[in-house]
């Protein structure tokens, strides 16, 4: 497949983003509608709840407008019943008159007819209504049920809306039987009410623009039984039905909202709101989706970037150090091993220093891919940092095939390497621990694979070395020493011992090596040799090494001032040669004491000869220039480098002990020490002998022609109270000596 094709048409993260997320807001939009759907129509429920009652009172208010009313037209009918009984009947003239009175302008009566013995007589008004006259009511025999109706229940009876004989159409017709002063039926009175100008009045225009309205007469016995006005259908819905009272009979009124567009407003209204709150959430979802998906990405990218050396594309430090936590919990399971090699480069510093940071980059770039090659793909590997890697074999607990693998990755990185004009060789030293018999998590296996390769390193590079238990402990006791070592200075649990040289030419001892003693609080001895290495490594030495001069220096001071010229030698570590400070500070207190120069040694090792830093050269250097005297310690034991005791004139060499004890042992060192002695002599360097234990090695030492003993034999180092008794015993006996030679 071609890979660029693919990049081309698969969208980019941005457009998956987006489409993701209009996804998720388009679904979330919906769900909300479904939810929202049922609170909307709750709420349009509410409305039309409303609705309805608005309506029933409505219905309320018309029907008792409408009873109101018809009373009030039917007061007319009363009214001429009580004229008719006081007068006994009313000829058209007289009803004129009356009627005039009692029908006022806002009643909706049209006429009234009064019936003595059921036959119209007198109508009022008569014009327009002159055919009615005469009409026997017993003649017309669809209205004389009503009107029997109303003779026996001596109550009015309402009858229609009817259309009339005189043709007036819809008109309510009220019979009031009408009695004698003695209880005799005198007759009919009629009043007709126009129905639409009565249903007007009670207020029906303004309550059908509302609501649909229906009526219906629903007395059998009427004339009019039935549909009065409205839709009949109206009957038949879950609508209330009002029941009507009218004289004689029974009417029902229903009013149904109209589907009504105030309901259809607000449930639109809500709808809006509830799709304008869904949008503004799924919009909202829609961008917080994007964001979660854009921060998850760029985690990804830089759990990437974090799971990654960007110079070698190793896996980095920090994810190695998970996986390595993952293979300790698997193998803590599984009962298996491991094993970690921490590999180091050896002088890669010089390459850098020397071929610059991009051929550097460059070589790193080679070990990895050279270690990866030499690694199974399952196996783990980083970049610890700099020149340092740590690979781990998986399953790999054997000694033997771990110093195989071991070595197949030293022979293979020592090959040489070609980069840009460079040919490079380089080696590398591995330290190695194995899970879980040196340890059980990743920082003591790592710790102590670190301690193994400063091993390798230290045995001379190019090495492997396993760890072992010796290395921790000397860790531990290195952590709990330069500890002690701080908190000793403080409470002054150091002081200065004094050894003695004897001159054999001028036989006396004419020098001393001051050499550093610790007890610790507890009365314990520490060794120098255990003290002084850790000072050196912790950078104590500075402060310790210069409290042991100046202790020294004044001591020298107080013997010169007891006219004791003692030349006295100090130890000095190469690491205190790195401090200008330090260096001028003896230099100033010499000066101070007005001690000669010439009385003072510093006691140096080979290696400080032979190293290429500066400021310890320099710092030599200007010692030396302030005529301090220099001997090399242990000689013999280090690189005895004749060249460099010619580059740098030092006043004497220190034969080592272990050379000193094996004279008359061991020919070789008979041999050694003599041309030491006279290599020495040939440069004009004196020759001090340390150890010296016994008779035979101070006859042998002087026969070959040494220049100063110190030893076991002579004095062991002494505080300076007992070294100032020895130093005046001495002196008289060398007086006496003296004196002797001179009487001889
Ligand atoms: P070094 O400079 O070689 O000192 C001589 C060591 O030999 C001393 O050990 C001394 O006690 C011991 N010695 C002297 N004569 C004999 C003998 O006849 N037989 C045997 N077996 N040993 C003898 P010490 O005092 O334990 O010092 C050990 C080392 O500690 C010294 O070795 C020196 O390198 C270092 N050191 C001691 N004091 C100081 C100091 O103040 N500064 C520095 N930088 N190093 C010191
Ligand atoms: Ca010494």
């Amino acid at each position: 497949m071609d890979p660029s094709r693919t990049m081309a048409d698969s969208p980019s993260p941005s457009v998956i983003w987006y489409r993701r997320s209009s996804v998720v807001a388009a679904l979330f939009f919906l769900v909300l509608m479904i939810l929202f759907a049922p609170l909307v129509q709750y709420l349009v429920g509410i409305a039309n709840r409303e609705d309805t009652l608005k309506a029933d009172y409505w219905a309320r208010a018309f029907i008792t407008r409408l009873e109101g009313r018809l009373d009030e037209n039917l007061a007319v009918g009363y009214g001429l019943e009580a004229q008719i009984s006081v007068l006994g009947n009313l000829e058209q003239a007289e009803l004129d008159v009356v009627a005039a009175r009692l029908l006022k302008d806002h009643l909706d009566i049209t006429h009234v007819a009064i019936a003595p013995d059921l036959v119209i007589r007198a109508i009022y008004p008569l014009a327009g209504n002159e055919k009615a006259l005469g009409l026997n009511h017993r003649d017309v025999k669809e209205e004389w049920p009503a009107v029997a109706r109303a003779i026996k229940s001596h109550e009015i009876v309402l009858v229609g809306p009817i259309d009339l004989v005189q043709g007036a159409k819809r008109r309510l017709v009220a019979r009031l039987p009408t009695r004698t002063m003695d209880g005799q039926l005198w007759g009919l009175v009629s009043l007709v009410i126009d129905v639409d100008r009565l249903f007007a009045e009670a207020g029906l225009d303004e309550m059908q623009r509302r609501y649909q309205v229906a009526l219906r007469n629903v007395e059998r016995n009427s004339l009019a039984f039935g549909h009065i006005l409205g839709d009949s259908k109206l009957f038949n819905g879950q609508h209330k039905v009002h029941p009507v009272d009218v004289p004689g009979g029974s009417w029902q009124l229903a009013v149904e909202p109209r589907q009504s567009t105030e309901v259809i407003g607000v449930a639109m209204l809500y709808w809006a709101v509830a799709a304008i709150i869904g949008l503004l959430a799924s919009v909202a979802i829609f961008y917080l989706r994007r964001f979660t998906l854009q921060r998850e990405s760029h985690v990804k990218q830089l759990e990437m970037i974090a799971a990654t050396d960007t110079l070698t594309q190793l896996t980095s430090r920090y994810q190695f150090d998970e996986n390595l936590r993952q293979l300790i919990e698997e193998c803590r399971r599984s009962f298996q091993g491991f094993t970690v090699l921490f590999i180091d480069l050896d002088h890669f510093k010089d390459i850098n220093d020397s071929l610059g940071h991009a051929v550097g980059d460059e070589l790193l770039v080679h070990i990895a891919r050279v270690l990866k090659s030499c690694l199974r793909g399952y196996d783990l590997l980083c970049r610890q940092s700099g020149d340092e890697f740590i690979a781990v074999f998986k399953n790999v607990t054997g000694t033997v095939e771990i110093e195989s693998r071991a070595r197949a990755i030293t022979s293979k990185i020592a090959e040489p390497v070609q980069i840009g004009a460079n040919t490079i060789n380089v080696t590398c030293s591995i330290g190695i621990a194995v899970y879980p018999t040196d340890g059980t998590d990743p920082v003591s296996l790592i710790q102590h694979a670190d301690l193994a390769m400063y091993e390798s390193k230290r045995v001379g590079r190019n090495a492997i070395y396993f760890f072992n238990m010796s290395m921790r402990n000397e860790v531990d006791r290195y952590i709990e020493l330069s500890r002690n070592i701080r908190i000793g200075l403080i409470r002054s649990e150091f002081s200065v011992h004094y050894q003695p040289l004897y001159s054999i030419s001028e036989d006396a001892f004419t020098r001393c090596e001051a050499l550093c003693r610790w007890r610790q609080a507890d009365g314990t001895y520490i060794s120098p040799f255990e003290f002084i290495a850790v000072a050196e490594q912790s950078g104590l030495i500075l402060e310790l090494g210069a409290w042991v001069a100046e202790q020294a220096l004044q001591f020298c001071k107080e013997l010169f001032d007891q006219h004791y010229e003692i030349g006295f030698s100090i130890n000095r570590s190469p690491r205190e040669f790195g401090s200008t400070p330090y260096t001028h500070r003896l230099i100033k207190l010499r000066k101070q004491l007005a001690i000669p120069p010439r009385l003072i040694t510093l006691e140096i090792t080979e290696s400080l000869l032979m190293s290429d830093n500066y400021m310890k050269s320099e710092n030599l250097s200007t010692l030396k220039s302030e005529n301090f005297q220099f001997s090399i310690d242990d000689f013999g034991t280090g690189y005895s480098a004749i060249n460099y005791l010619r580059q740098y004139p030092v006043e004497s060499l220190k034969i080592d002990r272990s050379f000193i004890a094996e004279l008359g042992v061991s020919r070789q060192a008979d041999t050694l020490v003599k041309v030491i002695v006279q290599m020495a002599k040939s440069l004009n360097i004196k020759v001090i002998a340390e150890g010296v234990e016994t008779r035979g090695q101070v006859d042998f030492l002087t026969a070959i022609g040494c220049d100063f003993l110190q030893g076991f034999y002579f004095a062991k180092p002494m505080p300076k109270a007992e070294f100032l008794e020895f130093i005046r015993a001495h002196a008289k006996q060398q007086a006496g000596n003296t004196q002797d030679r001179q009487a001889k």
